[in-house]
């Protein structure tokens, strides 16, 4: 059994594992899924023999719930985040999950937790983890017969507890992060264990994370980490190109939208070689993700070169990128776009 803590200060939280009262649950059995039920939260059972504990097979997603300031929960975009799933599981030979029914799933869970969901004021969000795991016993590499959907979500403080602060970032050409061909562009579990390593290293250097670049040319820009990279060059908003390596963010695609639509800016997606941010044609440069939502990138280091954006301080686009996004991301703006539910 899990201990259900049960005083969580809601207000003094980080990004800790904290678990929660309820799960959703779902197996997929005999070529079809069954539909699935509310759950408390606990410890599933799997074979050793588990296609996902030797081979890898799962897929998961990332969401928030935000509390608007009339007290509800608000998701943004659940249905790209479905959508985004089925796209990751086609890569793996997983099977489908409803669009619709992922949506409602992600509700009830959020609705069943709803004593941890972060007030408005705390800066705070319940973070959803949906996830798909081939549970079924397999000897040779092939995919499982059985799966699990399951959809879990834990509490997290602010992203940034002491205000809206830039990172600093080290280029690497020792590790990639993906290559051509291969799952980077789907949110496989297996894409992050490699990760790890890379990461740690550079935190020991004084970095937040590493700015990965392609694997084939060790030049263009790639990933921060989990997040995506943005930067202004020659006033444009621009971001790497997909060509399979990049995980096309949801919030990256709402950041583009709200660049074109409220601040008129051009935005264009290409091969950003990393020289670049070098230059003063590059002004400003941040990366965005669920958990990330936009991080100011202050210093980009490679080997003995250093470039510091704007005194280490959030660019201008930056910040008004970052207000209008978590305006509407928490209910506190009119969102035109209809990318909000508000949970009842
Ligand atoms: C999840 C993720 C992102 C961000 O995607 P969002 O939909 O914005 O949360 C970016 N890069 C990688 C590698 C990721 O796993």
């Amino acid at each position: 059994m899990i201990e259900l803590q049960k005083e969580v200060d809601l207000y003094h939280i980080g990004f800790e594992f904290i678990p929660t009262k309820k799960m959703f649950i779902s197996r997929y059995k005999d070529g079809r899924w069954e539909a699935g039920k509310i759950v408390p939260f606990g410890s599933i059972e799997l074979s050793p023999a588990a296609c996902v504990l030797n081979y890898g097979q799962g897929i998961f997603e990332g969401m928030k719930a935000y509390c608007t300031p009339s007290g509800e929960p608000i998701l943004f975009r659940p249905e790209e985040n479905a959508k985004r799933m089925n796209y990751s599981a086609e890569r793996l030979l997983m099977p489908e999950y409803d669009e619709k029914k992922y949506v409602e799933a992600v509700t009830a869970v959020v609705k069943d937790n709803r004593e941890y969901l972060p007030p408005n004021d705390s800066g705070g969000a319940l973070y959803i983890r949906p996830l798909m795991i081939g549970s079924g016993p397999i000897l040779g590499i092939a995919p499982a017969k059985e799966y699990l959907f399951i959809v879990f979500c834990c509490p997290v403080g602010p992203y940034f507890p002491k205000g809206f602060e830039a990172i600093d970032l080290k280029i690497s050409k020792k590790y990639t992060r993906a290559s051509k061909g291969g799952t980077g562009f789907s949110k496989t579990c297996s894409n992050y264990a490699g990760t790890m390593k890379p990461a740690k290293e550079a935190k020991e250097e004084g970095f937040a994370q590493i700015l990965y670049l392609d694997s084939v040319h060790m030049k263009y820009i790639s990933e921060v980490g989990a997040a995506n990279f943005c930067a202004m060059i020659n006033d444009t908003l621009c971001t790497p190109s997909w060509d399979g390596t990049i995980l096309e963010g949801i919030t990256l695609k709402s950041v583009f939208e709200l660049a074109d639509k409220k601040l008129r800016i051009k935005t264009e997606q290409r091969d950003i070689p990393y020289d670049v941010l070098f230059t003063e044609e590059c002004t400003e440069a941040f990366c965005t993700g669920t958990a990330a939502v936009i991080t100011p990138i202050g210093s980009i280091s490679w080997q003995d070169q250093k470039r510091v954006f704007n005194d280490h301080e959030p660019g201008e686009i930056t910040r008004k990128l970052y207000e209008l996004l978590t305006g509407i991301q928490k209910g506190e703006i009119e969102d035109e776009f209809g990318w909000t539910t508000i949970i009842t």
